[in-house]
């Protein structure tokens, strides 16, 4: 049987003149995730997305990857049929098969599309409750409590059969909103942070902060995996990694301990603004929650947040643990972010870390280090990959 996804874009609608433009990067980003699982012809029509499934193609996965694209607010999984009441119902009959024969209270809607066609919608779903109400006599109509509704929506060229929307993903375009330097560490915040900003719309360009020796490669193939793992919400996705091993020998060498994560912090915010430029990104992507650690508090973050000039957008800020945990397993991420790899930020972690820094001693430490050559040691030497 043919099939479509109708689908329904999310606030992108109430975008007044930079809804064309939303619209394009929706499509575009359909476009070329589906691609990915089949042939698929994709159109926009009175605010409609169709996403036409050929019929050797495995609609399951068209459904599975639409499902991960911001932008949409509801998708329906229709038969595709003819005008007609008689291939409307008999459409009905068969693809939706086993939820007729389990159902009891049912209602008929029907959307008219195309103002032609003879009958009005209330007729259309008269006639067409009744004759299903006669051939399956368990069927029962109910106005205000079905468990089936049976939706045919009449259109210029097709009719189409389902049983009802599913959610979509919501939000954004990925890129509607630009584009942001997203540092992503192995850790469960992260990827959760990068998710919630592609959600509103951003493009990311991750960035990685790897210490070999210290770290090994097998934590390093752990972020890859993190990162091709949310290409499923965004797409494509540049991932740079950033070889940090001589800052961090430098920072514990000439710092004071107690200072030592905050001064670190500083250089990845500022090597991740370098890389944005470069990037064309607008902004910053942590996944930052307040008071989580040290490093998270108030006056912390006020101390590494003023190396930067761009917003520095922190999703995670004000969510529990619990909750942030919550979004990685919806997503996928969680069992990979708690492989017992380590991370750059865990080693050479002081043993009493300063949480109410004053910006004059960190200003002072900093001193020692010739930071604008460490930082441009560090850019020149970036591994990038596409994934
Ligand atoms: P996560 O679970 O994301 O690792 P965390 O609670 O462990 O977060 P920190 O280690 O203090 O927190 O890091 C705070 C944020 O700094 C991270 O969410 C991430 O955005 C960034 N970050 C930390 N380590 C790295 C790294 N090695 N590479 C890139 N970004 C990092
Ligand atoms: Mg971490």
């Amino acid at each position: 049987m043919k099939e479509v996804l109708l689908l329904k874009c999310g606030e992108i609608v109430l975008k007044g003149l930079n809804r064309k433009r939303f619209e394009d990067r929706l499509i575009a980003n359909l476009k070329r995730r589906v691609k990915l699982v089949a042939d698929c012809r994709i159109e926009l029509q009175q605010s409609i997305i169709y996403v036409w499934i050929p019929e050797d193609a495995d609609g399951d996965a068209v459904l599975e990857a639409v499902r991960r694209v911001f932008g949409i607010a509801t998708i329906c999984r229709a038969a595709v049929c003819g005008k007609t009441l008689e291939e409307m119902q008999s459409t009905a009959e068969t693809y939706l098969a086993d939820r007729i024969v389990n159902a009891t209270r049912f209602k008929v809607e029907t959307k008219r599309g195309d103002k032609k066609f003879p009958l009005t919608s209330i007729q259309v779903s008269q006639m067409l409750g009744g004759n299903l109400a006669d051939k399956y006599t368990q069927l029962v109509p109910d106005m205000h409590t079905p468990e089936l509704t049976i939706h045919f929506e009449i259109r210029t060229d097709h009719a189409f059969v389902h049983a009802g929307p599913e959610p979509g993903a919501g939000g954004m375009p990925v890129g509607a909103n630009g584009r942001a330097a997203f540092l992503l560490s192995g850790g469960i915040d992260s990827p959760v942070a990068g998710y919630m900003m592609a959600k509103r719309g951003l493009e990311l360009v991750g960035v990685h902060f790897f210490s070999y020796p210290y770290t090994s490669e097998r934590a390093k193939e752990k972020v890859v995996e993190l990162a091709k793992l949310l290409t499923r919400y965004t797409g494509r996705m540049t991932l740079l990694i950033v070889p940090f091993t001589k800052i961090q020998e430098e920072i514990r060498d000439k710092c004071h301990e107690e200072l030592f994560t905050l001064v670190m912090r500083r250089f990845m915010m500022r090597i991740a603004e370098k890389l944005a430029e470069g990037y064309d990104c607008g902004g910053l992507v942590t996944g930052e929650s307040l008071g989580q650690v040290a490093s998270q508090t108030m006056p912390a973050m006020a101390v590494t947040g003023a190396v930067c000039e761009l917003p520095v957008f922190r999703p995670c800020i004000g969510m529990d643990k619990e909750e942030i945990v919550q979004i990685a397993r919806k997503i996928g991420t969680f069992d990979t972010s708690i492989l017992p790899y380590e991370d750059c930020c865990t080693v050479f972690t002081p043993k009493h870390p300063n949480t109410r820094p004053k910006m004059a001693k960190i200003l002072e430490a900093e001193e020692h280090l010739d930071i604008d050559a460490l930082v441009d040691e560090a850019v020149a030497g970036v591994e990038r990959m596409i994934l």
